[in-house]
């Protein structure tokens, strides 16, 4: 059997058993990345060498009696999170040849827990972007369908997890860069509370808005990789321990919940296709014995236009430390810093210089409190009417996207339209909520099989209750597990 299509915890339990070693399991999927990747592009590095011999040291810590969750499981990793002696670029000409000197927290607990870093997926340069197709290295491309966008700006650890190429993954999500990619390639992707997940080591985008997330093929695999990277950080100090356990909420029935359909993100723009897999995901809630209602959150559409100038203003600042003295590269100092300065800057991408000037702006004197600091006070009002909300409902229900995954190249050149595949997971992030992609459905949709998503929130710190909801839907098979081959080919694994 080829092991691709086991899950995590599978995986793991093979490798604790000594059916099959580490080192074999990592030869293993380095040898399919290396087959298949080519044609998608999700990863953008690979280490072997150090790949092999973090498997070795799993076999060996094995032998000892170690009982480690993730035993020999591989994992991909974002371009923006550290691991050590890895090349860490953000998917930018700016970090050419930056080799991490340590490993994030998230990756110090992962490897401690027996996990293999596989290797670093794409992202949209410095995580901003909705389609994995601003990155220096090109586009990443969505296995449904060789034309089509993965969804971004994690689109490469999406596109890992679903295809096979790693059965679990990290990603970042500022703004639904986690649950937007699942979404489009129809996978798991948990975007945490805030502060759940240390960020040590996360090269910043926008702090006040930004969590490490979680792709995954099934529930248990979610958890399994969440439980290990969440949890209290002494180097990350919005971090706290929420002290759920997500393995027993799992078995818990969703008999009597209340569940609210947030009426705003059904507006006009919503593809039928998405209308119709949220609402068949609310049928088969009922059927489960919850109930269901439309909910109103007046102010949310608000939200985007807050989520950018408040992403844009922090990336501005977070991104000066790119002058080539002491991030970025650097060839040599010999004309006047100014000059030497816009040389290194001028390796930034288009979006990415677009970004730095309208954050600079919004931070600028005279404009602070017409833009920023509105958008800051926005803030604590959408984190209100949520907290309302939630006084009647156990979780929330929105659409992921407004439309299932569209072509490469159609949103490029129009950076609203590409913002606006936001406007149902910025809310999220702009309250610090967790929320989680449910891979609903496989739609038809011009011709094309493309997976459609539906987005669930629950109250803050309340993360356990979206995989209860999840799991709940996995079990009954409402979600059924799958994996795709490029370009659509679907091997269905349970
Ligand atoms: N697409 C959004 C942005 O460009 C979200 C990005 C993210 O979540 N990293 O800001």
């Amino acid at each position: 059997m080829s092991i691709h299509i086991l899950d995590a915890h599978e995986l793991a339990a093979k490798v604790l058993q000594e059916e099959i070693s580490a080192k074999d399991v990592v030869s293993f999927f380095l040898e399919r990345i290396s087959k298949i990747n080519p044609a998608l592009n999700a990863f953008v590095y690979t280490n072997e060498a150090s790949a092999l011999s973090q498997a070795s040291q799993v076999d060996v810590r094995k032998r000892q009696g170690e009982k480690m969750p993730l035993a020999g499981v591989p994992i991909a990793v974002k371009d923006v999170i550290s691991v050590k002696d890895y090349q860490i670029t953000c998917g930018s000409k700016i970090l050419r040849g930056y080799i991490a000197p340590y490993d994030a927290t998230v990756v110090e607990r992962l490897k401690k827990a027996g996990a293999i870093i596989i290797g670093i997926t794409n992202t949209d340069e410095f995580a901003m972007g909705s389609s994995t197709e601003n990155s220096a290295y090109g586009p990443t491309h969505n296995p449904w369908s060789c034309t089509r966008v993965p969804g971004g700006s994690s689109g490469g650890s999406a596109v890992a997890v679903a295809s096979g190429l790693s059965p679990v993954a990290l990603g970042t999500d500022t703004g639904g860069s986690v649950r937007l990619p699942a979404a489009f390639t129809g996978v798991f992707g948990l975007k945490p509370t805030y502060g759940a997940v240390s960020r040590y080591g996360l090269i910043a985008y926008s702090n006040s808005l930004e969590q490490i997330g979680v792709f995954a093929r099934s529930v248990k695999d979610l958890a399994l990789v969440y439980s290990v990277i969440s949890g209290a950080d002494t180097r990350d100090g919005t971090t706290q321990n929420f002290g759920w356990d997500l393995f027993s909420c799992m078995g818990n029935s969703i008999e009597n919940w209340k569940i609210g359909i947030v009426k705003e993100t059904l507006a006009e723009g919503v593809d039928v296709s998405v209308q119709d897999a949220l609402r068949d995901c609310s049928s088969y809630l009922e059927r489960l014995g919850a109930s269901v209602e439309e909910v109103s959150i007046k102010h949310i559409p608000f939200s985007l236009a807050a989520y950018y100038l408040i992403a844009m203003s922090e990336a501005s600042s977070n991104l000066a430390r790119f002058d080539g003295v002491r991030y970025g590269e650097h060839t040599s100092f010999e004309e006047e810093w100014n000059v030497e300065f816009s040389k290194v800057r001028s390796l930034f991408g288009l979006e990415v210089k677009r970004r730095i000037l309208l954050g600079a702006y919004s931070l600028s004197a005279g404009y602070y409190e017409m833009f920023y600091e509105k958008a800051a006070r926005f803030r604590s009002l959408i984190s209100e009417e949520f907290k309302e909300a939630f006084k009647q409902f156990d979780v929330l229900l929105t659409p992921t996207s407004p439309t299932p995954p569209f072509r490469l190249g159609e949103k490029l050149q129009d950076p609203l339209m590409m913002y606006l595949s936001d406007i149902h997971t910025v809310p999220v992030n702009l309250a610090g909520l967790p929320a989680l992609n449910l891979p609903v459905k496989i739609v038809q949709h011009d011709g094309e099989l493309l997976p459609v998503g539906v987005q669930a929130i629950a109250p803050y710190g309340r993360d356990d209750k979206l995989f209860t909801l999840a799991s709940a839907l996995e079990k009954s098979a409402f979600i059924k597990k799958r994996i795709v081959e490029p370009w659509g080919r679907i091997v269905w694994t349970n």
